[in-house]
């Protein structure tokens, strides 16, 4: 992850800011506008840029921060909370349910998003949390997902469950929590098809198999490097099937870094986690207030 062209853009405002000892509301508002440009070629979603814009603009041509002690830095800390906030604010957890119980996890996204990668790294957290996962595979469509499931399974420790791909998903989903309840796992991570673009068999898949089984949060993995394209997808997922939380993978090779800016403000569901590598333990707790840090430079 490295948002250079970003951060040097609006380092360059700030520094501008800082250099002047007095602000006029002219000031901020030229500021503002470079700042817009800058999120707008990060390829952040522009409704989101404008509200944005206007947000921090309404605090910060106020009269306690022009005629405050140090305006610049007032308007540069307005930015970053106004960036945190838009990101969430706060951290999101995985929500699970008490040990002696089964929590089920769909992971859902398009293929090559890091689905099967991503349900293996949670694994791998959730056991290192004294959990004990289950790894269910439900891509009956890609054998070779089945097995990179199994390796990934094997490599993480953790146990596996796969009915080959002649059975239904459903079915496979009803199964691994059977297997699930005789083996004393507590918590059951579906994985599941996906697909090149997002399609109706796709989504109605998803929505069959939260109808057969009891399924307490629904994680959308969706590729950071794709941009707006990411966000799209998000709002589609959340509006078909209903998600509880994002994961932004491969934010390693996101150079730009809209998706991240852009995702829980425009499908209001809060980013979890973000992937920053291939291996297995490459993948993040997502802090809104770190990110906007890293983004502002
Ligand atoms: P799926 O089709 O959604 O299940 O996607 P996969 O889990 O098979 O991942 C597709 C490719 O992306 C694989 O080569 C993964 O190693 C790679 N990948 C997944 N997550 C990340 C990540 O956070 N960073 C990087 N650099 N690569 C990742």
């Amino acid at each position: 992850m490295a948002f250079e062209s970003l951060t040097d853009k609006l380092q360059n405002v700030f520094k501008n800011l800082r250099g002047k000892g007095r602000l006029s509301e002219d000031d901020v508002k030229a500021a503002l506008k470079e700042v817009k440009m800058a999120l707008l070629e990060a390829d952040v979603n522009f409704k989101v840029v404008k509200q944005f814009v206007s947000s921090v603009q309404e605090r910060a041509v106020g009269e306690d921060v022009l005629n405050g002690l140090n305006p610049g830095q007032m308007v540069i800390k307005i930015v970053n909370e106004e960036m945190t906030a838009l990101m969430g604010s706060e951290t999101t957890e995985l929500k699970l349910l008490p040990i002696n119980e089964i929590t089920v996890i769909m992971m859902c996204g398009l293929q090559g998003a890091g689905k099967t990668t991503t349900a293996a790294k949670i694994a791998g957290k959730l056991k290192m949390k004294g959990r004990k996962p289950l790894l269910a595979a439900c891509d009956i469509y890609r054998p070779a997902a089945i097995d990179q499931l199994k390796i990934n399974a094997e490599k993480q420790q953790v146990d596996f469950f796969s009915m080959g791909t002649d059975v239904s998903p459903v079915e496979i989903a009803k199964s691994a929590i059977d297997q699930a309840k005789k083996n004393g796992n507590n918590v059951v991570i579906v994985d599941t098809a996906g697909r090149l673009q997002i399609d109706e068999a796709m989504m109605k898949e998803l929505c069959d198999i939260k109808e057969a089984i009891e399924v307490h949060q629904s994680l959308l993995v969706v590729d950071a490097m794709t941009g707006q394209d990411a966000v799209n997808v998000a709002s589609q997922f959340n509006e078909k099937v209903g998600i509880d939380g994002i994961i932004l993978s491969k934010m390693d090779g996101d150079s730009r870094g809209g998706a991240a800016l852009s995702t829980k403000s425009v499908t209001g569901k809060p980013i979890l986690y973000v992937g920053m590598g291939e291996k297995l333990s490459d993948l993040e707790q997502f802090y809104p207030d770190r990110m906007a840090s890293r983004i502002l430079g």
